[in-house]
Order: structure tokens, then C-alpha cells, then sequence
């Protein structure tokens, strides 16, 4: 017998391309400290499904598909239902490629929120109520900073121009969520500099025409690549408002992992 469990062993060891690691303990000495806190998402990324139905975009993302795998935290339906679909604890992939301020993997730092629209029709009153309730939820559980609301077409503006110019942004900001500018706006001192407002507010600026457009996209509900009349004095108050806030965005950045 013992002959016979010998070769089923060393039949097993043969079996192994590699040398498995070394058991944990006692290599690593577990020493818990209590100097420490959640990592969590710092910023909230809205996105439309461009789908025909909810259901649809349910299927897509719960599943494996042509385009490659994607998901994302909460879907709201257009008659306002919210479905959830990862942990908000773990990294849903939503985001794809994308830069906003400081942060480069906005898949490690975001909770991500589609939203159930073809990308030619206006936002239902029910989703945006749904959305408003899902952002009060998430921003206060999570401390996540509320004017950290942005758009994918604002983090992806060469790839992404989601949720489209029907967004209505503003009325996020009437509830308190994302950056918008204030009334009565003052004029931009002359030689502001548009471009550096840009990038305070956190648009990447490698490709300027599709960060116009981006820009333009979320605050203007057009989608020109050329400055327009009052951009200057909007970009002037944004950044007025950024400069009295004690921190823009997270200096740490994530780890950079694999965007799928
Ligand atoms: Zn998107």
C-alpha cells in the first residue's frame, strides 16, 4: 500500500509544471494593526446603456459578450427601477481608458452608473429621481466629495460621448451633485487661461478639439470643438470654485491594474 501511495505521489509531484509557492504561514507573520481604513471610490461616473431596454442592458452586463466583458455598479432603468451589479467594494469595468485630474485608472477609483437611454432621447423624470436618491445613498455612505459626478465622454473624450448633450446636469447641480457653475456668473478676468481651467477641472487634454468637445458636451449641451462665447467666464467660476475647496481631488493615485 505504501509503495502504491509513494507512486500516486510522486505520479502527482511529475503532474506539476511548477514549483507551487510557499505556504503563507509561517513565511508571513499576520501582525494586525488598527491604523488603517477602507479603500474606496472617490469619484461616481454616470454613463447611458445606449440599449434599446433595461433588460437588455442587464444581459450585457452580467454576461460575456463580442465587445468584451464590461459591467458596472447600479443600472436605473428609464422608469426609475435600480438594479445593482458588483460590490461597491470591488472594481466593476466601466471606465475603460480614461484620465480625470490626477487619476489614470478610473476603473479602481469610481462606482460606475448606467443609465437605461437609446443616446437620442431626454432622461425620464423617474430616472433622474431614482439617479438623485442613488447619489445622496452613495456620496454620504461612501464620502465620496459630491461635486465628483462626471460623465464618461468627460473621463474618455477620444472614445466615449456618454451620457449624451441631453443630460441634464444642471439639475443634478440644483440637488447639489457635480461641478456646475454659479449665477450670476462673473467675467473672466482678460488673459485668463482657458486651457489651464480646463485641466483644473480635470479634463485630459492630449487631444484639445475632443476635450472641447467633452467640455461642451456637459456644460454648454453642445458638442463644438471650437471655444465658444462664455466658455471663459464659466471655466473662470469652475475654477474659482475648485481653488476654495480644500482638495480638487485624491493626490494618492490607485495602483494602475489592467483595464479591460
Ligand atoms: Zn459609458
Amino acid at each position: 500500500m505504501r509503495a502504491i501511495a509513494l507512486a500516486l505521489v510522486l505520479a502527482t509531484l511529475a503532474g506539476c509544471a511548477t514549483t507551487p509557492p510557499p505556504p503563507r504561514e509561517p513565511v508571513v507573520a499576520w501582525r494586525p494593526s488598527l491604523n488603517h481604513d477602507a479603500r474606496s471610490a472617490v469619484v461616481i461616473v454616470l454613463h447611458q446603456t445606449e440599449m434599446e431596454s433595461a433588460e437588455a442592458a442587464l444581459l450585457t452586463l452580467q454576461t460575456r459578450n463580442s465587445g468584451g466583458r464590461v459591467s458596472a455598479h447600479y443600472l436605473i432603468g428609464d422608469d426609475g427601477a435600480l438594479f445593482q451589479l458588483v460590490d461597491e467594494g470591488k472594481r466593476a469595468w466601466h471606465a475603460g481608458a480614461s484620465r480625470w485630474g490626477g487619476l489614470s485608472d478610473l476603473n479602481s477609483a469610481s462606482i460606475g452608473i448606467e443609465l437605461d437611454n437609446d443616446g437620442q432621447e431626454p432622461f425620464s423624470d423617474a430616472q433622474i429621481a431614482t439617479l438623485l436618491w442613488l447619489l445622496d445613498d452613495i456620496t454620504s455612505r461612501l464620502d465620496i466629495p459630491k461635486h465628483l459626478v462626471i460623465g464618461h465622454g468627460d473621463i474618455a473624450p477620444t472614445r466615449k460621448r456618454d451620457p449624451s448633450a441631453l443630460f441634464p446636469w444642471k439639475r443634478l447641480a440644483d440637488a447639489g451633485y457635480g461641478l456646475w457653475p454659479r449665477a450670476p456668473l462673473a467675467p473672466a478676468p482678460a488673459g485668463f487661461d482657458r486651457w489651464a481651467a480646463m485641466r483644473l477641472v480635470g479634463y485630459d487634454l492630449s487631444d484639445p478639439d475632443a476635450a472641447l468637445r467633452a467640455f461642451h458636451r456637459h456644460y454648454r449641451g453642445n458638442e463644438e470643438s471650437q471655444w465658444l462665447p462664455g466658455d471663459a467666464d464659466i471655466l473662470f467660476d469652475l475654477q474659482r470654485q475648485l481653488m476654495g475647496m480644500p482638495e480638487p481631488l485624491p493626490l494618492i493615485l490607485p495602483t494602475p491594474t489592467p483595464t479591460p
